[in-house]
């Protein structure tokens, strides 16, 4: 079938950062070792998630915001801003420094094999964290979470997880906040699930916070609960499988180099099976429950076929819905006791 969408001439996914050059690579590992160095301690909880984003982008999350690096593409420089608009206000001090190379209101330019030094030694990721604590403190206050607030913590959710199950390989995020070019909305997480045999199936996930489980989007005009969410990122997925599989067995490479993930030889993912899930946080409840009522009632019947209008499986819907607290799923991600 012939839609425009794949008739572009673009990658669905463009997320494989160009020049990741072994200078790059060094100076990023550096920070991420920063980052995570409480990872060993008892209690860990990860406050920062490095993810690439198209475009030469690279994202450092925070509590659901982002610190990001652009990458120039001929200097070994990088433009930093954030997705925090009120960079320049609350926090004067990064833009007056003299490692600066460039500053406009909301953009800082600064020199690849400064990013340590400015990161770390200036202490610019801890002036970060406080002006994204800030913002939450005021949130707080306010009586009335809006939707960006949810979104926020969503994200939040999304990126504590994917530092967390960071290092395992029987199951990782290798991915938060898909979009996938010509497509509006984004797409939560994407796991990568290792098979007996040791190769890989992506996962398609769509969190929920329980409070939040009744909540539906807008996908291409229609509203859609969780269960439908999950049902089209999956169709995504495998309508662009082979795009998926070059561009995250990069991206895979990249954070092995970078020490995010421990392995060493390339990765083989595979096609054909995926078991999407909508993933709720917290305590089951009506919403929820409903949820899990849609996955199982999804199945329909035509010319005496029967299979699942949104993820085009046969037979049944492929998606499950799991609610479970963030803990049990680090423990049991595939869903065993
Ligand atoms: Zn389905």
């Amino acid at each position: 079938m012939h839609t425009t969408q794949s008739e572009k001439q673009d990658t669905p996914i463009n997320r494989v950062i160009e020049n990741f050059s072994p200078e790059l690579a060094a100076q990023l590992r550096q920070v991420y070792i920063h980052i995570m160095s409480g990872k060993e301690l008892r209690g860990w909880n990860p406050k920062w998630n490095i993810q690439f984003r198209p475009e030469n982008k690279i994202f450092l999350y925070y509590r659901g915001n982002a610190l990001v690096l652009t990458i120039y593409k001929k200097s070994n420089a990088f433009n930093v801003c954030s997705t925090n608009n009120t960079l320049k206000e609350k926090a004067p001090e990064i833009f007056q420094s003299s490692l600066v190379k460039e500053a406009t209101d909301k953009r800082i330019g600064i020199a690849m094999e400064e990013l340590f030094k400015l990161l770390i030694q200036e202490n610019w990721l801890e002036i970060m964290e406080k002006v994204i604590d800030d913002n939450y403190k005021k949130q707080n206050k306010e009586s009335q979470r809006g939707e960006e607030e949810r979104e926020d913590q969503e994200k939040e959710v999304e990126q504590r997880l994917a530092a967390k199950l960071e290092g395992r390989s029987d199951f990782f995020v290798i991915d938060t906040e898909i979009r996938i070019s010509g497509q509006v909305q984004k797409d939560d997480m994407l796991a990568l699930q290792r098979a007996q045999d040791g190769t890989y199936n992506f996962v398609p996930i769509e969190l929920k916070l329980s409070s939040d489980a009744g909540t539906e989007r807008k996908r291409g005009g229609n509203k859609r609960n969780a269960v439908g969410q999950a049902c089209e990122f999956c169709k995504t997925v495998k309508k662009n499988i082979d795009k998926f599989k070059e561009s995250y067995k990069i991206i895979y490479n990249h954070k092995c180099d970078l020490g995010i993930f421990n392995g060493t030889s390339e990765i083989e993912i595979l096609s054909d099976v995926m078991n999407p899930i909508v993933l709720v946080i917290g305590e089951s409840n009506d919403a929820v429950q409903k949820l899990e009522k849609h996955a199982k009632d999804k199945t329909w019947n035509k010319d005496g076929e029967k299979g699942c209008e949104g993820c085009e499986a046969k037979n049944v819907c492929v998606v499950t819905v799991r609610c479970c607290s963030e803990t049990d799923f680090i423990n049991h991600p595939l869903g065993r006791e």
